[in-house]
């Protein structure tokens, strides 16, 4: 069995969870959400001795994707992720990053589309897709069956849910997208949510107050 391993990199004024996910025998992994402070992205990859092969986005928002463009040319990899429904946001990447004082965040469109599932590899990982809107209308939770793991980006949190505060969200949907689809991934199931600490299913099943109002 393929072994996962994540070291997670915090960027942005957000502390958003970037992560280098990867297959800890071949040494080869992705970077997920890299929103900014590349230049720290790229000092864990040289120190961790992983080749990244990819780069995967869970949505569109300007701490996840503000630094996708610049770390692609400085890596010479491909961006999959999210799906196509987030296109908006990554093209106002500047408009956001002059907002939230990340000058350098440069709009971004993916090599690739994710489309519920579709599945994507990461050296000899599997990761199989889930189109979860709500916080973000193209949101994606990229799950790795044989770790038991999924990478969560903003839908659901330690003890909480993603915010749906923006005019394009909506909590019905967002709570709609983690009944039908991330509970019943399995209470055994870890998680990397984007900001704060990594949790498990089962766990938020039991005390997560948003999750006992379903
Ligand atoms: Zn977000
Ligand atoms: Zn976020």
């Amino acid at each position: 069995m393929a072994k996962l391993k994540v070291l997670i990199i915090p960027v942005t004024p957000f502390q958003q969870n970037c992560s280098l996910v990867f297959d800890e025998e071949a040494k080869k992994g992705a970077i997920v959400d890299p929103g900014g402070d590349v230049s720290n992205i790229l000092k864990t990859i040289e120190q961790s001795n992983v080749k990244i092969e990819k780069i995967l986005l869970t949505h569109g928002h300007i701490d996840h994707a503000g630094g996708a463009a610049e770390l692609r040319e400085a890596l010479g990899v491909q961006i999959e992720g999210p799906h196509k429904d987030d296109l908006f946001l990554l093209n106002d990447l500047p408009k956001s990053g002059a907002k939230y004082g990340m000058a350098d965040s440069r709009s971004v469109v993916p090599d690739r589309w994710l489309n519920e599932g579709d599945e994507v590899t990461v050296a000899s990982l599997k990761f199989s897709i889930l189109h979860a809107p709500g916080h973000s209308p193209g949101s994606v939770v990229l799950f790795n069956d044989e770790n038991r793991f999924a990478l969560m980006g903003d839908v659901l949190f330690q003890g909480s849910v993603g915010r749906t505060d923006f005019p394009y969200g909506s909590h019905d949907t967002l709570m709609a997208s983690i009944k039908e689809k991330v509970l019943p991934l399995g209470d055994d199931v870890a998680f990397l949510p984007g900001h704060g600490r990594a949790s498990q299913i089962g766990i938020e099943r039991k005390t997560n107050p948003f999750i006992q109002r379903l």
